[in-house]
């Protein structure tokens, strides 16, 4: 994936760090939950439209002691290796629905699950219970899940997104358009939303054919009834092209806002929800 995570951690991508330190993190990661090593940080999903806030999407962060700022794409596979997922995803979910109950009521929180979430453990069980402890209304609840998790744990998947959806917790499909992108899964699948990936923008503003899939892209998404986001949008200029070219309803990326920890995010969403009329900006103030 892409160079966004570079600025924020000394290792660029898995393939970056060597086999010493990936078996150091392994012995690590359990004790970095439970010494609090690992916290979560919030990026603002901005209603296009309206230009509010409408929620935040929940991304884990493991600040390691000694080794320094570890990104998710290296820890969460780690998690998965060492049988460690369910605690990395319990405490995901705690943490963002505890957050969430803080800020205004129609926000919602959006937390991302892995395929082998589903394979260890009763997921509907877990948020079912995450809910009832922290006592947020399941409507403010989202889910996120990528395709290649659809191809690995394809029962189990299903039998949990329809419990989920019974329960009123949102479902998103996360990264649309690198994997599989079977049209028969948003058919089968009781999903609510679709988040067209990054890598499409990065190039939509010259790329005739990235700006055709993500239009076409939302237009599939308005007939089978399903909130379409746009991930990823860094510039004024990728906000224009898709503006003209999509009907979107909302949009995240860096132009908005980058993932920010709770406190900043808390302060964020009190400036721009409370005064009147005050709608977010991006950061040129243009939007
Ligand atoms: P994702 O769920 O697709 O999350 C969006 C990623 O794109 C985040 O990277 C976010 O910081 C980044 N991003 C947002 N806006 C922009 C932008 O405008 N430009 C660029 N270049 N990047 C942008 P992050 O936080 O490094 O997370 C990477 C992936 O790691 C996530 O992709 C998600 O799949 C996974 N992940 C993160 N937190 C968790 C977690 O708690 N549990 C699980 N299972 N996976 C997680
Ligand atoms: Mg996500
Ligand atoms: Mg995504
Ligand atoms: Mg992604």
């Amino acid at each position: 994936k892409g160079s966004g995570k570079a600025q924020w951690s000394l290792f660029h991508d898995v393939m970056d760090i060597d086999y010493r330190q990936r078996q150091r993190l392994k012995a690590d990661l359990r004790e970095a939950l439970d010494k609090g090593e690992l916290f979560l940080v919030y990026q603002p999903i901005v209603d296009l439209r309206a230009r509010r806030i409408i929620g935040c999407e929940a991304l884990a962060r493991w600040n390691h002691a000694e080794l320094g700022n570890i990104p998710p794409s290296v820890f969460v596979p780690i998690a998965e290796e060492i049988g460690a997922i369910s605690d990395l995803t319990r405490f995901v979910l705690i943490t963002a629905t505890r957050e969430c109950k803080h800020w205004p009521s129609p926000l919602r929180v959006a937390i991302n699950l892995s395929a082998t979430d589903f394979r260890t453990t009763d997921v509907t069980e877990m948020v079912r219970e995450g809910l009832r402890k922290t006592g947020l209304s399941p409507e403010r609840l989202e889910v996120e899940i990528t395709e290649s998790t659809l191809i690995e744990e394809k029962q189990a998947v299903s039998k949990a997104l329809s419990e989920l959806r019974e329960l009123g917790v949102g479902i998103a499909l996360d990264d649309f358009g690198t994997g599989y992108s079977s049209l028969s899964y948003l058919h089968a699948l009781p999903f609510t939303k679709l988040k067209i990936d990054r890598s499409f923008v990065a190039d939509i503003t010259t790329s005739e054919r990235s700006l055709k899939l993500v239009s076409n892209i939302a237009k599939l998404s308005k007939d089978l009834d399903l909130t379409v986001t746009v991930e990823g949008i860094e510039t004024e200029d990728q906000l224009d092209a898709i503006s003209r070219a999509a009907d979107i309803d909302q949009v995240q990326g860096f132009l908005f806002g980058v993932p920010l920890p709770r406190r900043e995010i808390a302060e964020l969403i009190e400036r721009v929800s409370f005064a009147p009329g005050q709608t977010i900006r991006s950061r040129s103030g243009k939007v």
